[in-house]
């Protein structure tokens, strides 16, 4: 099962990959992940990128294709992975069709104004990086953790002139894969503006249309 999600940032690729990765025995491959890993380690790769993830551009493809293909060439990727946030653009598409066959590229949708008030509505913990949200997810008493009495905060990522670059560059750069993978007849729509399970759920669904799992479970 070697299967890509693509969407717009705050689609829930993340959330979804990771719970196809724990149903399905198969790792979760995230760029973005990676990349924030290498910034945090303070590798040469992690400084070359972190000013265009500060700013919400994509990190040059030779960066991100050497790194996927290292990753992907691994033992556990052998029978099979979950792609997020991987590849973002043509160029990208092209590499990892070199590299290997994919079975499903899985589009969750979900519209602009709608991402933007899913970041922009988001809060952090200070001390105890919980997450909420103001509306979806409030905490009991505004601006302090329920967890832990900590000050809560918008992360720089989650302004909305953050949120309206990524999803600029989303549109730019990523949109044209959606042709890309349809005229290869590997596509499948998913409607991203259900609850978690809901979308979990219409993966599943397609996954079985695929014949990639058994209906039955
Ligand atoms: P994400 O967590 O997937 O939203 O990624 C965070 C940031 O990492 C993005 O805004 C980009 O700057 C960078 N990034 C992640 N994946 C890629 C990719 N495939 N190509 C280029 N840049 C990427």
């Amino acid at each position: 099962m070697r299967i890509v999600l693509l969407g717009p940032p705050g689609a829930g690729k993340g959330t979804q990959a990771s719970k196809l990765s724990e149903e399905f025995h198969i790792p979760k491959v995230a760029t973005g992940d990676m990349l924030r890993a290498e910034v945090s380690g303070g590798s040469d790769l992690g400084r070359r990128a972190q000013e265009y993830m500060r700013r919400g551009e994509l990190v040059p493809d030779d960066i991100i294709i050497r790194m996927i293909e290292a990753r992907l060439s691994e033992e556990d990727c052998r029978r099979g992975f979950i792609l997020d946030g991987f590849p973002r653009n043509i160029a990208q598409a092209r590499a990892l069709e070199g590299i290997v066959t994919i079975d499903l590229v899985i589009h969750i949708d979900v519209d602009e104004e709608e991402v933007v008030e899913r970041f922009t509505g988001r809060l952090a913990c200070r001390q105890c990086q919980a997450v909420y949200h103001r509306r979806f997810n409030p905490p009991l008493h505004e601006g302090v953790c329920d967890a832990c009495g900590g000050e809560l905060y918008q992360r720089v990522d989650d302004r909305e002139e953050v949120v309206r670059q990524r999803f600029r560059t989303y549109r730019e750069a990523t949109q044209p894969l959606i042709e890309f993978y349809r005229s290869r007849a590997i596509l499948e729509r998913v409607d991203g503006s259900g609850t978690i399970e809901e979308v979990a759920a219409h993966i599943r669904e397609v996954l079985a249309s695929r014949g990639l799992v058994t209906s039955a479970g």
